[in-house]
């Protein structure tokens, strides 16, 4: 079936990865850059060049476009979805991607920054690569694979369609969003105009890798109320909201609970900031779990542990405060399970073995699926996101465009 393809997906990804799409956390505006529309204009002209006539992007920077049905009957539309922002945690100005072609399994010293050295020791991931092309970034810059891997795979995905009318598939969705790595990915999603049945983000790692459940999440805010006078006459008066938000951040257990001692399917609760002055301060948490009823228990026994240390300070108040912030989307998924269950099957005719891991985080799938659109995760390839190492095999790539065209025809054929 792609034996006489040429894949588009790594030209694609070398142009996509040259445009600077970095999102800003602090920004009130949606985009919160405008620079990512540059990419989002880039991406809608592209698709209406392929004969994708209603491709657009809007005002906010998504693009949507449809691929029309090609069979005489009821398949649900689904939706492909990925995001061309990329991580505000690392510079994506002036993105230089550099092509290594069959990679030798030598260390990769990053020619703009030779202390950027990419070895099989430190991604054991890149020996499936040896003898294969992968693309790294230069050295001063993230690369961008996360998710303009995702963007290049569903762009050559419709180039695939596009040529190959043989191929049978229901109505197909495509959705480019803004911000997904400020947490802001759906924020202006119209899901009316869009008007998907199911959908698939493509935005996860190791080739095979299938992601149907996320982390839930909360954030807590302890505020505590201290008692102000000035400081020469304090004696027996003056109480320090500032030392009583340390006490609380040092009562915390030590050894467990924590994101440096969990991992695989344990929570934790995670001081994110703490700021104040001496009258009034507060100590920020996010609490995650797979299971949202132990998100309850984690915030009361954090409550208690908070109410022990200002048991201690009789003259100070607090407040507990806990914002919703996202569920685990197997929620969601475990009521469509024939969603995972045609990606696997697509997976499988594409030869590869499913790994099902849960995310310890979100995704804009977390949030799609809990607006009504069921969004499981599908993998790129991408590897050492939001840093300077990050770096994408060219196979996988390949791999996921396969996988896709698989699964469209399995939505055909099952419905
Ligand atoms: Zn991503």
């Amino acid at each position: 079936m792609f034996e006489s393809y040429k894949f588009t997906v790594t030209e694609k990804f070398l142009r996509y990865v040259q445009i600077d799409t970095q999102s800003n956390p602090d920004s009130p505006t949606h985009p919160s850059t405008d620079k990512q529309k540059t990419l989002s204009n880039l991406l809608a002209n592209e698709l209406k060049t392929m004969g994708i006539t209603d491709a657009h992007s809007d005002e906010y920077g998504y693009v949507y476009a449809t691929i029309p049905s090609n069979v005489n009957k009821n398949v649900p539309t689904v939706c492909f979805c990925s995001h061309v922002d990329t991580a505000p945690d690392c510079s994506g100005t002036n993105v230089k991607p550099i092509v290594h072609n069959g990679y030798n399994g030598s260390d990769i010293v990053l020619p703009d920054d030779s202390t950027q050295v990419l070895s099989i020791n430190k991604y054991p991931y890149l020996k499936n690569h040896i003898g294969h092309d992968i693309i790294t970034a230069s050295g001063n810059t993230l690369l961008g694979a996360d998710d303009k891997a995702g963007v290049a795979v569903i762009m050559d995905l419709a180039n695939y369609l596009i040529t190959h009318p043989e191929i049978k598939h229901g109505t197909i969705k495509i959705l480019f969003t803004p911000d997904e790595e400020i947490g802001a990915g759906t924020a202006k999603l119209d899901l009316i105009k869009l008007g998907a049945d199911v959908a698939y983000t493509l935005d996860g790692g190791e080739v095979g890798t299938l992601e149907d459940e996320t982390f839930s999440a909360d954030g807590v805010t302890i505020t505590v109320n201290g008692v102000i006078a000035h400081p020469g006459y304090g004696k027996n008066k003056l109480v320090n909201a500032i030392k009583i938000v340390g006490e609380i951040a040092a009562a915390l257990p030590a050894n467990e609970w924590s994101p440096e001692t969990t991992e695989k399917r344990e929570g934790f609760v995670h001081p994110v900031q703490i700021e104040g002055i001496a009258e009034k301060a507060s100590i920020s948490f996010i609490i995650r779990d797979f299971e949202t009823a132990k998100l309850a228990e984690y915030e009361s026994r954090l409550k208690a542990i908070a109410e022990k240390v200002l048991a201690n300070h009789p003259k100070a108040t607090m407040t507990f405060e806990v914002k919703e912030q996202y569920r685990n989307m197997k929620e969601v998924l475990q009521h469509h399970p024939h969603i995972t269950t045609y990606a696997e099957e697509a997976y499988k005719r594409a030869g590869l073995s499913v790994v099902k891991e849960p995310i310890r985080g979100g995704t804009d799938g977390s949030r799609l699926s809990f607006m009504g659109l069921p969004c499981p995760n599908l993998f790129t390839g991408m590897q050492a996101i939001h840093s300077k190492h990050e770096w994408i095999g060219v196979k996988d790539m390949e791999k996921a465009v396969e996988t896709l065209v698989h699964l469209v025809q399995v939505w055909e054929e099952r419905n």
